[in-house]
C-alpha cells in the first residue's frame, strides 16, 4: 500500500472515529430520568411538569425552578402514541406546554450518516483511483513537498572534526559555490557530482551540509530510501522537480543521500530488477547530464555502499569527484570528542586524548552519541558535571548498541595489526624493486584490519622477475612480523597468502618465470583478474608430474621469500618495534615517518616530528592500495558468514583506488 493510501485509510478510521464517540456521547448526555407513568402523570398534575415532549411512546417532560433554570428531566413509556386530545388539551390548559415529534423526521444521525457513508466511499475509490493512475497534478504535489530545502545552514567546517584531507577537497567546491562566474570565465572545469564515500556515521551528510553552510547556499537533499517505496513514475517526477527548482535557485547543493537505495547498478535485481527505481536512477542521469557545471549547482550524494552503484553514476561529469570519508584516527576522534563537547560542563580530570585511545574504531556518530549518553548518565546521577566515571560508562553503551558489538578494537589486537603492517611497510622499504610506502594505517577499513599502501614513482607497467619476488616478499612481511613477536599467527594474513600464492603460481605458470619449467605456459593467459580465476581452473592440459612440478616450484619461490622476509625482519628488529609502536599511538603514518623509521629515529623522536609537522601529511588522496591489506575477518556474525569473500572485498578496494589514480591522469 502508497503511502498516500495509507493517509486517506487513516482520515477514513478517524471520520468513523468520531460518529462512534458521538453517538455514544449522546446516549451518556440523555441524562433524562426514567419514571414511572404514574409518577409521571403526578407532577405533571402538580404543575412540577411544565414542558412535555411526545415521542409517541416516548414522552419527556421538563421540570423548571421558579428563575426558569432546567432543574430536572423526566422520560416515560406513556400509555398511547399521542395520547387523547381531552388529556392534551387539560394539560394545554393547566399551562403546559406540548410539544410534537414528528413520527417521520429522522434523528441527527439517521440524516448524517448516509452523508459520510458517501463521503468516504468516495474517498476509498480515490485513493484506488490515484495509486492506480500514478502521476498526475496530486503525485506533483507529493514530489515537491518532499525534497527538503534548508536555506540558511548554520553548519560550518569547523563543525566537522578532524577530517582535514577531507576539508581541502571540499573547499574547492565551496568556492565555486561561492563564485560560479570567476571559475566559468576562465574555463575551469568543476566536478558536477561528488561522492561521499564511507560507513555510516562518519559525518558524510553533516560534510555536505557544511559545504552548504560555508558557501552560504541552499541545500536540497532528499533520501534514496525515499523513493523506494514509491508508484511508478513519481520517483523519476520528483528528480525533474528537484532539479528544476535547483536551478531557480542556484548556486545551490542538491544532495541525494543514500543514494545506493536507488543507484543499485541496473537489471541486477532478482526478476528482471526494480522499475521504479530504475525509472528514477535514469532520471537522475538524465538531469546530471542535462546541466552545465557553469550552472553553479554541485549535486552530491552519500552512500557507504560504493561497490553496488551503478558504474552510470561514476561516468565523468556525474559523480566523478569521489571523497572517501574514512573512520577518525585518534587524533580524529580526540577534536570530534572536542566539538561535541563544546556545550557539555566536562569535568577538569577528563582527558579526551586518553578517551580518543579506547574508543578506536568509532565513528563520528557514535563519538557523539557517546558523549550525549555520559551526559544522562551525569545528570541521572544528579551531577553538575560530565566525569570520567560517566564518560567510560558511555563507551560501553554504545558498545553494546547493535552496530558496534562486532567492531571493537581491543589493545592486543591493535597491536597484533600494526606488527603486521609495519612488517609489510619495512619489507616494502627494504626490497629495492617495491614501491615507496605511502601510507600505513591500522584503522580498520571495509574487512581489513589495517592496510599499508604503496605508489609507484613512474608510470612503468612492466613487471620484472625482482619485482614480482620483491612483492611476494613484502605480502609476507606482515605474516613474518607476526611469526616474530606475537609469537602465534593469525588468520589476518589470508589474504597476502591468497595474493603471494597466486603471483608465485603465475610467475610459474604464465610468465615462463622458472627455469625448472622453461618458458612455456601452462595455463592459458586470459585477461583474468587476480581472484577471479578461482573456479574455473581447469588443471588440463599437463600431465601429473608437471602439475607436481609447479607446486614444487611455487612453493620453493614462496618459501624463498619467506626466508628473507624473516632474515630482513630479524636484522631490523628495532624498526620493526618501534614503527609496531608509532602506529598503535598515531593509528595512521605516512611516507616521511616510514622513512625517519628506516634512518632508525626512534619512537619519540617520530612522535614528535608527527607533532610537529601534522600539517605536512596531507596525503595525496589518489593513491594505490596494494594487495598487502591485512584482511583480518573482524568478529562479526554477519562477517563470518561472508568470511569466504574476503579476499574479493580487498581485491575490489584494490582495484578502484587504481582506477581512481588512473582518473588523475
Ligand atoms: P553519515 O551521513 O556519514 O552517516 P552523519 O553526517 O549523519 O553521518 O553524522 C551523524 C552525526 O555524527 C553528526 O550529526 C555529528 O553529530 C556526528 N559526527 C560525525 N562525524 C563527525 C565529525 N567528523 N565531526 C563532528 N561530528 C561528527
Ligand atoms: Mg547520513
Ligand atoms: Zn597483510
Amino acid at each position: 500500500m502508497t503511502r498516500r493510501s495509507k493517509k486517506i485509510m487513516w482520515i477514513v478510521i478517524a471520520i468513523l472515529a468520531v460518529i462512534l464517540i458521538g453517538v455514544l456521547l449522546s446516549d451518556v448526555f440523555d441524562k433524562a430520568k426514567n419514571i414511572a407513568y404514574s409518577t409521571f402523570y403526578e407532577k405533571l398534575d402538580s404543575g412540577e411538569i411544565t414542558s412535555v415532549k411526545i415521542d409517541g411512546f416516548i414522552w419527556t417532560g421538563k421540570a423548571y425552578d421558579a428563575n426558569g433554570k432546567l432543574v430536572e428531566t423526566y422520560k416515560t413509556i406513556a400509555f398511547d402514541g399521542y395520547g387523547s386530545a381531552d388529556f392534551i388539551n387539560k394539560l394545554v390548559e393547566a399551562g403546559v406546554t406540548v410539544k410534537f415529534v414528528d413520527p417521520n423526521e429522522s434523528s441527527i444521525w439517521e440524516r448524517i450518516l448516509p452523508i459520510v457513508g458517501v463521503v468516504v466511499v468516495a474517498l476509498i475509490f480515490w485513493a484506488i483511483m490515484r495509486s492506480a493512475a500514478g502521476g498526475g497534478s496530486a503525485a506533483m504535489n507529493v514530489g515537491k513537498s518532499k525534497a527538503n530545502v534548508q536555506s540558511n545552514i548554520k553548519v560550518r567546517f569547523t563543525d566537522v572534526a578532524g577530517a582535514e584531507e577531507e576539508k581541502e577537497e571540499l573547499q574547492e567546491v565551496v568556492e565555486f559555490l561561492k563564485s560560479p562566474k570567476k571559475f566559468s570565465n576562465l574555463g575551469a572545469k568543476i566536478p558536477s557530482g561528488v561522492l561521499l564515500v564511507g560507513p555510516p556515521g562518519t559525518g558524510k551528510t553533516l560534510f555536505a551540509k557544511a559545504v552548504a553552510g560555508e558557501a552560504g547556499v541552499p541545500f536540497f537533499s532528499v533520501s534514496g530510501s525515499d523513493f523506494v517505496e514509491m508508484y511508478v513514475g513519481v520517483g523519476a517526477k520528483r528528480v525533474r522537480d528537484l532539479f528544476d527548482l535547483a536551478k531557480k535557485n542556484q548556486p545551490c547543493i542538491i544532495f541525494i543521500d543514500e543514494i545506493d537505495a536507488v543507484g543499485r547498478r541496473r537489471g541486477a535485481g532478482l526478476g528482471g530488477g526494480h522499475d521504479e527505481r530504475e525509472q528514477t536512477l535514469n532520471q537522475i542521469l538524465v538531469q546530471m547530464d542535462g546541466f552545465e557545471n557553469s550552472d553553479g549547482i554541485i549535486v552530491m550524494a552519500a552512500t557507504n555502499r560504493e561497490d553496488i552503484l551503478d558504474p552510470a553514476l561514476l561516468r565523468p561529469g556525474r559523480f566523478d569527484r569521489r571523497i572517501n570519508v574514512n573512520l577518525p584516527d585518534v587524533k580524529g576522534r580526540e577534536q570530534i570528542l572536542k566539538v561535541h563537547a563544546r556545550n557539555k560542563p566536562m569535568a577538569a580530570d577528563v582527558n579526551f586524548k586518553t578517551v580518543a585511545r579506547i574508543t578506536a574504531g568509532f565513528s563520528g556518530a557514535e563519538l557523539a552519541n557517546l558523549l550525549n549518553e555520559a551526559a544522562i548518565l551525569a545528570a541521572r546521577a544528579g551531577k553538575k558535571l560530565i566525569g570520567n566515571l560517566e564518560l567510560y560508562d558511555g563507551i560501553n553503551k554504545v558498545l553494546m548498541g547493535p552496530a558496534k558489538r562486532s567492531r571493537v578494537v581491543t589493545e592486543s589486537d591493535k597491536r597484533c595489526t600494526a606488527y603486521h603492517e609495519a612488517g609489510h611497510a619495512i619489507l616494502a622499504s627494504l626490497c629495492e624493486h617495491c614501491d615507496p610506502v605511502h601510507e600505513v594505517s591500522i584503522i580498520p577499513r571495509g574487512r581489513a584490519a589495517g592496510y599499508t599502501m604503496t605508489r609507484p614513482e613512474t608510470d612503468d607497467n612492466d613487471v620484472s622477475y625482482n619485482k614480482l619476488v620483491d612483492n611476494i616478499c613484502m605480502s609476507l612481511g606482515g605474516r613474518v612480523a607476526e611469526e616474530l613477536v606475537i609469537k602465534d599467527i593469525t588468520t589476518g594474513a589470508s589474504a597476502d597468502i591468497q595474493h603471494v600464492s597466486e603471483i608465485a603460481r603465475r610467475m610459474v605458470t604464465q610468465w615462463g618465470m622458472s627455469d625448472k619449467l622453461g618458458l612455456v605456459a601452462y595455463d592459458s593467459d586470459q585477461p583474468v583478474f587476480m581472484g577471479m580465476e578461482y573456479g574455473h581452473q581447469s588443471r588440463g592440459g599437463y600431465s601429473q608430474e608437471t602439475a607436481a612440478a609447479i607446486d614444487a616450484e611455487v612453493r620453493r619461490l614462496v618459501a624463498e621469500a619467506h626466508e628473507r622476509a624473516k632474515k630482513l625482519l630479524t636484522e631490523n628488529r628495532s624498526i620493526l618495534d618501534n614503527m609496531a609502536r608509532v602506529l598503535v599511538e598515531k593509528e595512521t603514518i605516512y611516507n616521511e615517518e616510514v622513512s625517519l623509521l628506516m634512518k632508525g629515529a626512534s619512537y619519540k623522536e617520530v612522535i614528535e616530528a608527527m607533532e610537529n609537522a601534522e600539517e605536512s601529511h596531507r596525503a595525496n588522496p589518489f593513491v594505490r592500495v596494494t594487495a598487502t591489506d591485512k584482511a583480518h575477518v573482524i568478529e562479526d556474525e554477519t562477517e563470518k558468514v561472508e568470511e569466504t569473500k574476503t579476499t574479493e572485498a580487498v581485491e575490489t578496494v584494490e582495484t578502484s583506488a587504481e582506477e581512481n589514480t588512473e582518473d588523475k591522469e
